[in-house]
This record gives structure tokens, sequence and C-alpha cells, in this order.
């Protein structure tokens, strides 16, 4: 048995695989946000996308989804019919990289989205591991 709390944490970090200390690395732009009227405009969501290698479609898509919200995609922007906080949208792309970005095996953002058929698999390239999401 450990005896105090620092030898405790030290065998609890012992047992925490690296990777996740590795995703630590994956860098994603802040939301850039700004509510004009009864409107959301998520400024940078291309930005955002290109940073996790994903669709700004598919991206946008989940968003609306999410939020329960109209909107549109154009060019490099998403327009939502309705005001949220930076913080709201923020949540949902965390979620959103949780679910579609990060790969469930070894926690790194390495991955790709194949579509075969009706079904979506997040396909890791650092460790091979395939993992069905659901569609957007
Ligand atoms: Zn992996």
């Amino acid at each position: 048995m450990p005896e105090n709390y620092e030898e405790l944490l030290d065998i609890v970090l012992e047992q925490v695989p690296k990777a996740v200390f590795e995703t630590s690395r994956f860098q994603v732009p802040e939301a850039d946000i700004s509510v004009a009227g009864n409107q959301t405009v998520l400024k940078n969501l291309r930005v955002i996308t290109t940073a996790l290698n994903r669709e700004p479609e598919h991206l946008a898509k989940y968003l609306l989804r999410e939020l329960a919200v109209a909107g549109v995609f154009k060019e490099t922007q998403l327009v939502l019919q309705g005001k949220f906080p930076r913080g709201t949208v923020e949540e949902k792309i965390k979620r959103y990289i949780d679910e579609f970005v990060i790969c469930k095996e070894c926690k790194k953002p390495d991955t790709k989205l194949e579509r075969l058929e009706k079904t979506t698999i997040l396909r890791c390239e650092a460790c091979g591991a395939k993992t069905s999401v659901r569609s957007v």
C-alpha cells in the first residue's frame, strides 16, 4: 500500500497510458463567435475543421443538430438562427472531437472518417483501430 499522497500519485501517473498526454499536443483554434441580433456566427468553422482534418459541412451539420437550430454554412462560417455563447458552441465542438476525431483505442487525433454505405467508420492512422460512429 502507498505510504503517502506523493507515492500514490506516482503510482497513478505510472498507470496512465502515454497516449493521454500526447493528445494535449492537439491544438484546436478557439471558436470565433459573433452574435448579431438573433443570429450567432461561428466565423472560423472552416479553420477549425481544417485543424481537425474534417469536412466543414460535417461539423456544421453536427452543430445544427446538437444545438437544435436552423442555420447555414457559407464558405468559411456557420450562421446560426439563434443566440449562443461561445462556451456552448465550444462545448459542442469538444464533444464532436471526442466522438468524431479522437481514436477510441489510442486517443490520438490521427484519424479519418470513412463512409461505408450507411455506416460511418472512424479509422485511426496511428493504431489502425476502426470504430463505427453515428451518422450526422
Ligand atoms: Zn488509434
